[in-house]
């Protein structure tokens, strides 16, 4: 199985293509859905504990798939499995020599993340794929005690958007997975309070909490993301559990339901040295 992979189901939603290197995550965030995917395959599995393979097998790994993507028209998506900038990847640079060789191949990028400042311990290779890289910020609250509480090893919600403010400063396209929304009136103050500096939005709501899901009005959050996203004139995408409570009289275009409109396209050929 090749490192580099078309996810499937909710994932591709994300985008076309995936790249998962490390296993585990140290952000310990409440909501997070991979330790159900992974214990699939292993009951055992501890998200907490963040493994590796031996780290010049994984690399050559994750070459020998990049030469196969070499030029891919579809972008990638870093990370599934892992948060890119968990603490675990500060002491390891693996998202650092990963971005690297996928440069080298001319792989467009597209990376989420809430590990804030860390994403820009790697600006200056960022900015080496110009278009052909997006990072983004999984947005979910604007109050710091509530991300204390739901995502404890995170960033706290100034920092992720003072990051992508950063990085969008540098020239680099910027989006946010507005995923999962627990506070819907949190997730819309923060469209307004981003929009100057994010370049897109991926907007979706929670899962998984029924009891916590049935208190929000979601046809109510889903018109009014919608009216802020043309308020200030984003390129969107609706995702699809959040689809299901679109009302007849609200439009979308194509576009903004297409899972993806707002993937890379390869452009390195116009990229110049
Ligand atoms: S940052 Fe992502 S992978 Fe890490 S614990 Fe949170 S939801 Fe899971």
């Amino acid at each position: 199985m090749s490192a580099i992979y078309e996810p499937k189901g909710a994932a591709r939603e994300y985008s076309p293509l995936a790249l998962n290197y490390i296993k585990g995550c140290d952000h310990g965030c409440v909501y997070c859905y991979v330790p159900i995917m992974m214990k699939r395959f292993n009951k055992d599995y501890v998200h907490s504990d963040v493994y590796i393979k031996e780290e010049k097998k994984l690399l050559k790994e994750v070459e020998s798939s990049a030469k196969k993507f070499a030029n891919s028209e579809k972008q990638v998506f870093l990370s599934f499995t892992t948060d890119p900038y968990s603490s675990f990847n500060q002491k390891t640079q693996l998202t650092r020599r990963v971005l690297e060789i996928l440069l080298n191949y001319k792989i467009p990028v597209s990376i989420l993340s809430k590990g804030g400042y860390r994403v820009l311990e790697d600006l200056d290779v960022i900015k080496k794929f110009g278009p052909n890289i997006q990072v983004g910020g999984s947005l979910t609250f604007t109050n710091p005690d509530d991300s204390r509480k739901w995502e404890k090893g995170a960033s706290l919600p100034s920092e992720r958007f003072d990051a992508l403010k950063i990085l969008h400063d540098n020239g680099i396209r910027t989006w946010a997975s507005m995923e999962p929304v627990i506070y819907p009136d949190q997730s819309l103050e923060i469209m307004h309070i981003t929009n100057e500096y994010v370049d897109a939005y991926k907007i979706g709501k929670l899962n998984h909490f029924k009891k916590h899901e049935e208190k929000f009005d979601w046809t109510k959050f889903l018109v009014d993301s919608v009216t802020i996203m043309r308020q200030y004139n984003k390129s969107f995408y609706i995702k699809k559990d959040l689809l299901e409570f679109k009302p007849k009289s609200l439009w979308l275009s194509e576009d903004e339901v297409n899972m993806d409109y707002l993937a890379l396209k390869n452009s390195f050929s116009s990229v110049t040295a």
